[in-house]
């Protein structure tokens, strides 16, 4: 493709959200302007390799000559902070104020809710909420914005021992996934390196005048239980799978600071107040009769009776038709992920 179009700003660009958005708007001629904390390992490599993606190496706390950089020529941005980077409200900021100085066209912020606004007895989430705060400063600085609200990410399965969501395999040749939340609560799930790109390229594609409102979007294509996560698996894999309701998050590993306290959140949030993934009215929705376009009152808490005609997947399904099922994603890169771990159940 010899046409370059549009330039995006992009942020983490090696973390799941920005490089599946890489990935996807580099292949259609966009250009890119990506901030990296290392420009070594294979992620790295590989977007490096993209044509018109350009690497800016360095951290983002603090450091307004990068963030100046990146917004350098840019007409969108696409802005997901990482926790492990530093203060997130800071960050976020800077990078409103530095879209607004250059007058971006569109900025698109992945956003995460604060639970606390909806119900005094739900707690902040201490990795989420501070993404919510930025989206409100986004909001007064009147940026033409998108907010897009990522599913928990399939991705995150795995048979090594970390908390919240570990596939145990035990002696009996059964599968074990233990969490805090409630077994027939339905939860928002996205293959985020699947389906995250293509997604977002299509929020850009279709622009600020139908997006840039200040929209919630729930970038999330299946809204499952853990009961029917653990039907899937078993389906995909032809394995037994056991969903164990359990309020407590046990950490049998070394987990990065701050996250003990994400997890005590979650184990209140979750398994005490079986509060919605996403609350709020953007997420409320009806439900469908299956085959008809007939709404329903669900039973399940997450869609009650005063929400909207509708699906909370159906954005992301109108968006990106291509995305990839829970069950596939367990039969196929699953599987691949487990073998690069070195398991070796699928022998
Ligand atoms: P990621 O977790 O895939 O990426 C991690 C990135 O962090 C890598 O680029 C890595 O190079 C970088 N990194 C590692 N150590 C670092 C350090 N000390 N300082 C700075 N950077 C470091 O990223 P992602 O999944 O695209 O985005 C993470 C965000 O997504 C988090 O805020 C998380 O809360 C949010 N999120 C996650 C889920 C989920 O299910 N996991 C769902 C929705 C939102």
């Amino acid at each position: 493709m010899t046409n370059t179009k549009k330039t995006i700003a992009i942020v983490n660009g090696t973390g799941r959200q920005a490089a599946s958005l890489i990935r996807a708007v580099a292949a259609v001629g966009y250009g890119v302007r990506a901030q990296v904390y290392s420009t070594e390992g294979l992620v790295a490599e590989e977007l490096a390799e993209l044509p018109n993606v350009k690497l800016f190496e360095g951290p983002l706390l603090d450091n307004p000559v990068l963030v100046d950089t990146i917004f350098d020529g840019a007409h969108i941005a696409f802005i997901n902070t990482n926790p492990l980077a530093g203060d997130e409200i800071k960050i976020g900021k800077a990078l409103a104020n530095a879209a607004k100085k250059r007058n971006i066209q569109h900025f698109i912020y992945s956003s995460m809710p604060d639970h606390s606004i909806h119900n005094p007895k739900w707690p902040s989430v201490p990795l989420w909420a501070p993404k919510f705060t930025v989206e409100n400063y986004i909001r007064q600085l009147g940026l033409p914005a998108t907010f897009v609200y990522a599913g928990i990410y399939t991705n995150n399965f795995t048979s090594l021992p970390y908390p919240l969501f570990c596939t145990e395999f035990l002696e009996d040749g059964s599968v074990e996934w233990r969490a805090p939340f409630h077994p027939d609560i339905k939860l928002p799930w996205l293959d985020v390196e699947h389906d995250f790109g293509p997604a977002v390229l299509q929020i850009i594609k279709e622009g600020p005048g139908k997006w840039g409102k200040g929209q919630r979007i729930a970038l999330a294509f299946e809204n499952l239980t853990p009961l029917q996560v653990c039907e899937s698996f078993s389906k995909a894999l032809d394995l037994p799978c056991d969903y164990v309701y359990d309020k407590q998050i046990e950490v049998a590993v070394s987990v990065p600071n701050g996250y003990r306290q994400q997890l005590s959140a979650l184990e209140i949030l979750f398994g005490h107040y079986n509060a919605p993934y996403f609350p709020g009215p953007d997420f409320q929705y009806m439900g469908r009769r299956k085959g008809s376009n007939e709404t329903v009152t669900s039973r399940n808490s997450q869609e009650s009776s005063c929400g909207k005609p509708g699906k909370l997947t159906d954005t992301a399904r109108a968006l990106w038709p291509g995305w990839r099922s829970i069950a596939e994603y367990f039969a196929t890169a699953f599987v691949a992920e487990e073998e690069a771990n070195g398991k070796t159940w699928m022998m």
